[in-house]
């Protein structure tokens, strides 16, 4: 695979725009918070609990500022990027808090600043003016951060990896249309656009069909395919790996230049852009996972999140030499990978999800032969929907969860209504990590085996108000120590 993931010019402009970054952030000191992970694992949920209980003040004991009182308020501010779509904070918090709904999820890139006024921890600093720190917030989809080790790609390394992946006993039997169709066209025949169409259409459908909840399976780029933002249907978005060609060289006008040509621009005309614009200019990033989620799919699901995870550090990854990978390792200076949703668990279990999610960080790691950034990780929920209690079962008392689950959860016979309260017992993660890492190339677990975790979705809390009718912010599970990795040096 090639290395070099730019060319010289794209380089000089990031330089040059960061730079003025730095130029700019002199006056009013701001930080670019990416927050990532693949579609339905907490972007939403997190940027809207992270923001509500930053301006109201919420309950974040392992958040140094917060806890020693040294934030004087928090606010929203005009974003600084106007071409950028604005975080739908109000909307979403209204959905979450009066309506109890989930918010919708991310579906493209957006952006929300956020600026806390603050008091120094350090008498030197006190002596200047109140601290000020303007927290720009960059939602986007994790599937978009996967298309970045394409630009090393060539369409025919593009075209071999998505075929060996696709014939893995996990993706076999969803990929097969597609196979089948690719394998009975003439790629060297003129360029058609109904063949191309209908490949594309065939070849995005199986990696939709590889999101599915039983399999949780992680995603293959391209990213577009899955999540095209405002992209839908444009020529860029209209091709698809090919068999290598036996007869070398694609012939001029053949479908298989067509394809090729489509290839390249969507390198140049999605995935550069989007880098140079958006990925580069990140200070710290946050990348969430739905571990609970993979782990009950199965040792093939979790094998499949390391290797997204690895692909994701990788993009973060500072190369060797080049002016573009020195100014990029500078700037990421610290990255948190995050298992979301832990209130699905009972807090006995919170710990070994964490110790499950470094393993898989570790590995990840190694493997990305990843350096230059702190890396660390949580097991956390932005939004706790649950609370704990206990249950006598005979003699044995058992830890549960209590919460509403929604309209249509399903446990054994019952099927909720989704306003009635109910205690779970989740089921515990196994106490050894290696446990959950062995038997890579096992097949899929039969859609009627036990999970390890039972799991139901559950609706947001309802809000515990005051005397005064004021709702208090929205509880969580180490938000707060995920906000102190994240900016709480930016703070001291
Ligand atoms: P996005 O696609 O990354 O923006 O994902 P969302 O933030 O929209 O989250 C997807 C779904 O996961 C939500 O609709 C919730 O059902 C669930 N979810 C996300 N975060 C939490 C959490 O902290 N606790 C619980 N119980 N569910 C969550």
């Amino acid at each position: 695979m090639a290395s070099s993931l730019t060319s010289f010019s794209d380089e000089a402009r990031i330089a040059l725009d960061t730079i003025a970054g730095r130029a700019a952030g002199l006056l009013s000191p701001s930080l670019r918070l990416g927050v990532t992970g693949l579609s339905r694992a907490g972007k939403t949920v997190f940027i809207s609990a992270l923001v509500h209980n930053l301006i109201h003040g919420g309950r974040l004991p392992l958040f140094e500022a917060q806890k020693s009182g040294r934030i004087a308020r928090a606010f929203l501010e005009h974003q600084p990027d106007d071409a950028v779509p604005r975080f739908q904070y109000e909307d979403h918090v209204a959905a979450l808090v009066d309506e109890r709904v989930w918010p919708d999820s991310t579906r493209a890139i957006s952006e929300l600043r956020l600026t806390i006024e603050y008091e120094s921890a350090s008498g030197w600093g006190r002596m200047f003016s109140p601290g000020r720190l303007s927290l720009d917030i960059v939602d986007y989809p994790g599937e978009w951060l996967l298309d970045l080790p394409l630009l090393g790609k060539s369409f025919a390394d593009f075209s071999r990896e998505a075929f060996e992946l696709a014939a893995l006993p996990v993706r076999a039997d969803l990929s097969r249309e597609w196979r089948s169709l690719s394998a009975g066209i003439d790629a060297q025949a003129g360029a058609d656009e109904m063949t191309a169409r209908r490949l594309a259409e065939s070849f995005a459908a199986y990696l939709k069909a590889c999101k599915h909840d039983e399999r949780a399976l992680s995603t293959l780029p391209p990213g577009r395919f899955l999540m095209p933002g405002d992209m839908e249907g444009s020529p860029a978005l209209t091709f698809a790996p090919l068999p290598d060609l036996s007869d070398g060289r694609p012939h001029a006008g053949s479908l298989h230049a067509m394809m090729e040509r489509r290839y390249e621009a969507y390198k140049t005309h999605v995935i550069k852009p989007f880098f140079r614009e958006h990925v580069a200019r990140l200070d710290r990033q946050i990348v969430l996972i739905d571990a609970l989620q993979a782990l009950n799919a199965g040792p093939a699901a979790m094998a499949d999140l390391e290797r997204a995870v690895t692909e994701i550090l990788a993009c973060f990854r500072p190369g060797r030499g080049s002016l573009f990978t020195d100014l990029f390792s500078r700037r990421i200076g610290r990255i948190l990978i995050a298992a979301t949703k832990a209130d699905h668990l009972h807090h006995e279990s919170h710990d070994r999800l964490q110790a499950i999610v470094r393993r898989l960080a570790e590995r990840a790691i190694a493997r990305a032969n990843f350096t230059g950034a702190d890396v660390d990780v949580v097991a956390m929920a932005a939004v706790r929907a649950t609370r704990e209690g206990t249950v006598k079962q005979g003699r044995e008392t058992l830890p549960v969860i209590i919460g509403t689950p929604l309209a249509g959860e399903r446990i054994g016979g019952e099927t909720f209504d989704g306003n009635t309260e109910t205690a779970i017992f989740p089921g515990d993660l196994p106490e050894k990590v290696e446990a959950v890492f062995k038997d890579i190339k096992a097949t899929p677990k039969a859609p009627d085996a036990d999970p390890a975790i039972r799991f139901v979705r559950f609706r947001p809390p309802r809000l515990e108000r005051t005397a005064e009718g004021v709702a208090l912010s929205l509880p969580h599970i180490r938000l707060d120590r995920a906000l102190q990795f994240l900016i709480g040096d930016r703070l001291a």
